[in-house]
């Protein structure tokens, strides 16, 4: 009889043999030269990189690697453990899959097939991951026992909000059975080989590489990291061969426990190696297995509601009808009320419901809530109304964009059909504003109003309180607030990480505004978000005060000293990972380029969104590159120290289209440069340094006579 460490020796053997194979073929028909690299990655083939420190970008040196590989098999090298020759299988499975990648940068097609997963997509991760949204992975491998249970494991997964690979026949079982698939809903088909599992493995990786600043070629601190804070399990149906067991190895030694249905020569490892002979409760055994931690919402929907629909797309076809804001009057709105004046859970439709509308109608819809509390500022409200954005998105067949009176949802026809209607969506907003401000909200009611002679009159109520509160944003700076606050929401992933958050400077994720640190420190005063009262003035052009030195010291256990919040030069603040832009400096032009994760092209510094964002990261300084919100762009505070906005001389053209309006505010104001955004350049004039520098002279940037940057 098979023994499981035999079984994990034959099956890295016979991974190895098959990446010596694919090595090869791709042999006869590439020279050594030949380029080898994943897409968009700055990671190189991530898993060989971060376990040997080896940058592989050619064949040549992939061929190489093999030797490396080889040592890691623990058969004859008893100096490592066995896990470590699952490590090396999952290094082999690597091998194959990048000389899938030689010449052909998107073999699987992403339709439905994903294989190499970006690192903007696993940047696009940090957030959901640290509030939670995300409370982990799952990696199914090969075939449920029916389709049937297949799509019960994967849906019961994603209604959890727990991210989902596929690899093999599953990725059929649910595609029969009708289920949509992609990165956009969290589910996520790598590839029908088992060699593909490479791809998800490189995910929890970079996680360490980006968010956790862990050393390439530090095993161990690699190990550490995924075992820590990468909350995965494995769950692989029977039969196992033996390639599965080695790569389950693997899984186990990065922490994520194996759940199996597999009895035949399989044994149980606690904690690591757990037989379920019940597919049905994979589910229950897996998050047990890994201490995966659920949020529960029960909302009294007829469809589900979970994060993993957040980045749901609704197609015209298949819309059953849209509020649209463009075209008609829609809004939403979050009002203070006395506690006489709203009904708890009240939820009252005005106007007719969505049965009595054509399907393909645009219509008006006006949601408001009323919140009462003791507790409650009505500087919340702007929070609470953003929050409605990623409530509805989260409703499945529900797809919902923009804000305030510009807004527009869509209403998928399987979601009406399911007998989604009118006070569904109350019943969303009322739970979940119940259950996230419960410290500030004691009564809440929700009015939905179709009416269109209603909504209209009711938008005009709205605009005159949208333009209050742009009046008290306005005269929200960092000069006339007494008090920054910090966020160390990331340190989950970033264990040094902290960002201080002003007015005028928005964590670096986009997601946290003062106002939204504000509430969170009232809703959680021992949480994330701690007051730093703004004393001890150091310099208060760069942006330095005693107090916030203080508090990054404390907040970083140590690991940080000093911080100017206004420079990106002197003692920039630190980035985590999850970043919406990376600015960093451009020398010849003496500016900076920005770009956002959106963004896949070159930029002049002649690197990607992925290799400028991999300069920086995991809590550490990097004079020089600064991660950011994309309204940190038009802040008067934009790299104050260095000159501000006058500075920024490139950025992706949607981008520059999006912050246009306000950058060109600031850039008036403060230098009195008009249409400043017709002087920067994007990627229809040039991603070429020199040509820029060219571009720039003739437009008269200011950045060309600045003072030198370094
Ligand atoms: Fe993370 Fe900073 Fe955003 Fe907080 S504000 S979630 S620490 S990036
Ligand atoms: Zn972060």
């Amino acid at each position: 009889m098979a023994t499981l460490f035999g079984r994990v020796f034959s099956g890295s053997d016979e991974m190895y043999r098959l990446a010596q194979e694919a090595l090869d073929d791709v042999s006869k028909r590439f020279a050594d030269s030949e380029p080898v690299a994943f897409p968009d990655t700055a990671y190189y083939l991530a898993c060989i990189y971060a376990m040997s420190g080896k940058k592989i970008t050619n064949l040549g040196e992939l061929k190489e690697i093999m030797e490396w590989i080889k040592s890691q098999m623990t058969r004859n090298n008893k100096t490592h453990d066995i896990f470590t020759s699952g490590v090396a299988t999952a290094c082999a499975a690597e091998v194959i899959e990048a000389c899938k990648y030689i010449g052909n940068p998107d073999p699987y097609g992403h339709d439905p097939l994903w294989g190499h997963c970006t690192d903007a997509e696993v940047r696009e991760l940090g957030v959901p991951l640290v509030t939670g949204d995300i409370p982990g992975f799952v990696v199914f491998i090969g075939s449920a026992p029916t389709d049937e249970q297949a799509l019960a494991l994967v849906k019961s997964y994603q209604s959890k909000s727990v991210f989902v690979f596929m690899v093999g026949g599953i990725i059929d079982q649910v595609k029969r059975l009708g289920m949509k698939t992609g990165f956009n809903v969290r589910v996520v088909p790598l590839g029908y080989d088992l060699w593909s599992v490479s791809h998800v493995v490189s995910v929890a990786i970079r996680a360490a590489l980006i968010f956790g600043a862990v050393q390439p070629g530090d095993y161990d601190g690699i190990r550490r990291y995924t075992f820590d804070r990468v909350n995965a399990v494995i769950n692989a149906f029977a039969p196992v061969d033996d390639m599965t067991v080695a790569c389950g190895a693997g899984a186990i030694s990065l922490g994520f426990p194996v759940v199996t249905n597999e009895t035949e020569n399989m044994w149980r490892v606690p904690k690591s190696l757990i037989i379920q002979e019940d597919v049905d409760k994979f589910v229950e055994t897996s998050l047990e297995a890994r201490g995966i931690k659920i949020k529960i919402t029960n909302i009294d929907i007829p469809v589900a509601f979970a994060n993993a629909f957040e980045g749901e797309i609704i197609r015209r076809g298949d819309m059953q009808f849209e509020a649209d804001g463009s075209r008609v009057d829609c809004l939403e709105l979050v009002r203070t009320r006395e506690a006489s004046e709203v009904e708890d859970h009240k939820i009252e439709v005005i106007g007719p419901d969505f049965d009595e509308f054509e399907v393909g109608s645009k219509i008006s819809m006006a949601t408001i809530v009323d919140v009462a509390g003791k507790k409650m500022q009505s500087d919340f409200e702007p929070v609470f109304e953003r929050k409605f954005h990623a409530y509805l998105n989260c409703i499945e067949g529900v797809m919902h964009t923009g804000q305030r009176d510009m807004i527009r949802i869509r209403v998928s026809k399987d979601t009406y059909e399911a007998g989604f209607r009118a006070k569904h969506f109350g019943e969303v907003l009322y739970a979940k504003i119940k259950s996230e401000f419960d410290v500030v909200v004691d009564k809440c009611q929700v009015t939905i109003v179709t009416d269109p002679a209603k909504v209209s009159e009711l938008r005009k109520e709205a605009n005159e309180i949208y333009d209050k509160r742009d009046e008290r944003l306005l005269s929200l700076t960092d000069e006339n607030v007494n008090e920054f606050y910090t966020c160390i929401m990331c340190q989950s992933f970033s264990p040094s990480h902290v960002c201080i958050v002003t007015p005028e400077r928005l964590g670096l994720c986009g997601a946290v505004s003062w106002l939204d640190a504000k509430a969170t420190h009232e809703l959680d005063p021992s949480g994330p978000c701690q007051v730093v009262e703004k004393t001890g003035v150091i310099d208060e052009e760069i942006g330095k005060w005693d107090s916030v030195n203080d508090a990054v010291r404390k907040y970083s256990q140590g690991a940080l000293e000093v911080v100017s919040l206004y420079s990106i030069m002197e003692d920039p603040m630190t980035s985590c990972g999850c970043f919406e832009c990376i600015c960093g400096i451009e020398p010849f032009s003496n500016g900076v380029v920005i770009v956002n994760r959106e963004h896949a092209g070159l930029t002049p510094l002649g690197m990607s969104f992925s290799e400028m964002a991999s300069m920086t990261g995991g809590g550490v300084q990097t004079p020089g590159f600064m991660g950011h919100g994309k309204h940190f762009i038009a802040s008067k505070k934009f790299m104050k120290a260095e000159g501000g906005v006058q500075r920024i001389v490139w950025m992706p053209k949607a981008l520059k289209d999006q912050v246009a309006e306000k950058l060109n505010a600031t850039a008036q104001e403060l230098y009195g440069i008009e249409n400043f955004t017709d002087m920067i350049a994007d990627e229809t004039v040039t991603d070429d340094a020199e040509a820029l520098v060219e571009f720039l002279t003739e437009k008269g940037h200011p950045a060309l006579s600045l003072d030198p940057l370094m």
